[in-house]
């Protein structure tokens, strides 16, 4: 597991203070909220100057400064929106603010606002299966190198979960989310909170294991694999397309779906029905 951020080191800084060349100058710099967590401790809560060229853009200047592009919500340069491409002159005044967490109503969004595919760092594997159960799609391994990581989150389009900031900073990476909370629960609310989830037809349809799809099989098909106890009690019986892992309806769906409508209490979020009912054949 990552550092802790109060402790996290100081990363590789942009040369831009050197005085090289003609183009140096001050830009006040004003980051909000949880993004303070990213910089150094004396520009923590201020507005402060920092030289910029004008081959900076602001992207790369944030990330200068230790803030990985992809926490970035929105940038106000001179209180007007900008985007992270823009070049910068010196003598702005910038204001860097965090992604907006989504109303509570807007969770369970449905199809009309699709859910993005995630790969989770090696790290990261009781969230990765916390949010299969919820029906996300995430990509996971123990042994995944970070390099794999960014690989396959450019060639999938997946956003990356991680509390590494210098994975989230790799050129590959688009889109990420560095995970704040140490404990996989809050880990989790986290994303629901940024992300909404899956429409609720998709809760307890992956495999925990590898991320499969689960698809209605009949029970004398799995007669075999199946604990004689089990198998004479439950009717209803799901196989992973990837991995060929049974799952069937008994004590643990119980507690998974009492685990997740106490997450969504929590939060106030809605409760898909697929909560309450077996998972789609
Ligand atoms: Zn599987």
């Amino acid at each position: 597991m990552a550092a802790c951020m109060d402790t996290l080191p100081a990363i590789a800084v942009y040369s831009l203070s050197s005085g090289k060349g003609s183009n140096v100058a001050d830009a006040a710099f004003r980051f909000h909220a949880e993004l303070n967590n990213f910089l150094a401790p004396r520009h923590r809560a201020r507005r402060f100057s920092h030289p910029v060229s004008q081959d900076a853009t602001l992207k790369h200047m944030i990330e200068a400064l230790g803030v990985p592009h992809t926490e970035v919500g929105s940038v106000l340069l001179d209180s007007v929106e900008a985007p992270l491409s823009r070049r910068l002159q010196g003598g702005e005044s910038i204001d860097v603010h965090p992604h907006a967490d989504l109303p509570p109503e807007k969770f369970c969004a449905g199809d009309e606002a699709p859910v993005p595919r995630f790969i989770a760092d090696a790290h990261l594997g009781q969230l990765a299966k916390q949010m299969r159960m919820l029906g996300f799609d995430v990509l996971y391994r123990n042994d995944f190198s970070d390099a794999e990581v960014a690989s396959l989150a450019e060639q999938e389009e997946r956003v990356v979960l991680t509390r590494d900031r210098d994975l989230l900073i790799r050129k590959q990476i688009e889109r990420g989310c560095y995970l704040h909370p140490v404990a996989g629960n809050e880990q989790l609310l986290q994303v629901i909170r940024r992300f909404g989830l899956p429409h609720g037809s998709r809760a307890l349809t992956r495999c925990l294991n590898c991320n499969g799809l689960l698809r209605r099989v009949a029970k004398e098909a799995v007669a075999d694999r199946v604990p004689t106890y089990s198998w004479r009690a439950y009717s209803h019986f799901f196989e992973c397309d990837e991995c060929e892992q049974v799952y069937w309806e008994g004590s643990h769906v119980v507690r998974m779906r009492q685990r997740i409508l106490h997450l969504l209490e929590t939060i106030g979020g809605c409760v898909p029905s697929a909560f309450k009912s077996e998972p789609a054949g």
